[in-house]
């Protein structure tokens, strides 16, 4: 995939709408090859003997004769791809079931450094095929290092983040989901916030990374996820940390009460 894709990011090319995805976002060219390359794999994959099906951004849902459910995105932070901005990757996740609590496979493979990062449900969560030793952000009980807000053009998802934007010392929008919550589940995101609702799906493999180093992931309003659909049509908000105490602080800073 980085071999295909990477060369097309930022051209003319690569940004070609080719049709509008089963997620409900456009698809351009390389959100396609990007499908294609995953899709020749798992066909591979099924005539070897596995069965499954598969849920991808783009084809929606395809029978291989089975279970467990295979989510595919197989360019998270496409826009970022299409501009040629190095931050986009490959996610997938293995579940039993469709709530984020049956996920027991995650896998993100940042398609600019080949960085990868999985995890499997009780067994941990590995960086580069080693165990994944996550940094704890640094926290005086004040101020939060490094918050990653995803929010959507307007003013309004950024309002309800300002408690939190207002303590933080150094503020992210990278532009892709998946990755961001690597690298909170690694520490070099303290808090990442998502005020305004964003594709589930999306969120399945990297949030089983994070809780596997240890992190805590709940809603926006301190709300546990764990039963929320991984399905194309759910929406969830999120904040997430490796740090109950920065995870804690935010809740309060937003004025929820920690139960
Ligand atoms: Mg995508």
């Amino acid at each position: 995939m980085r071999a295909a894709v990477q060369p097309l990011a930022g051209t003319a090319k690569a940004r070609e709408v080719v049709g509008l995805g089963a997620g409900g976002d456009q698809t351009i060219y390389l959100d396609q090859l990007a499908e294609q390359i995953v899709l020749r794999h798992l066909e591979q994959a099924y005539r070897s003997g596995f069965r499954f099906r598969l849920i991808s951004e783009e084809l929606g849902e395809r029978d291989f004769g089975g279970l467990p459910l295979v989510l595919v995105d197989p360019l998270d932070g496409s826009v970022n791809a299409k501009m040629g901005l190095p931050y986009y990757a490959v996610v997938l996740a293995v579940t039993d079931g469709d709530q984020f609590r049956d996920v027991r496979l995650g896998y993100v493979q940042n398609l600019v450094s080949g960085e990868e990062f999985h995890a499997y449900a009780g067994g941990g969560a590995f960086y580069q095929g080693e165990r994944l030793r996550p940094l704890e952000p640094a926290f005086d009980g004040e101020s939060i290092p490094l918050v990653q807000i995803d929010a959507p053009s307007g003013s309004d998802p950024r309002e309800r983040a300002s408690p939190i934007l207002a303590r933080a010392v150094k503020v992210r929008q990278l532009g892709s989901a998946a990755l961001n919550l690597c690298h909170t589940a690694a520490g070099g995101v303290a808090l990442q916030v998502t005020p305004a609702p964003v594709r589930a799906f999306d969120l399945a493999g990297p949030l089983l990374i994070l809780r596997e180093a240890g992190g805590v992931a709940t809603d926006f309003d301190g709300r546990p996820i764990d039963t929320t659909s991984v399905r194309l049509d759910s929406r969830t908000t999120l904040l997430a940390s490796l740090s109950t105490q920065i995870h804690a602080l935010a809740l309060q800073l937003l004025g929820t009460r920690v139960a």
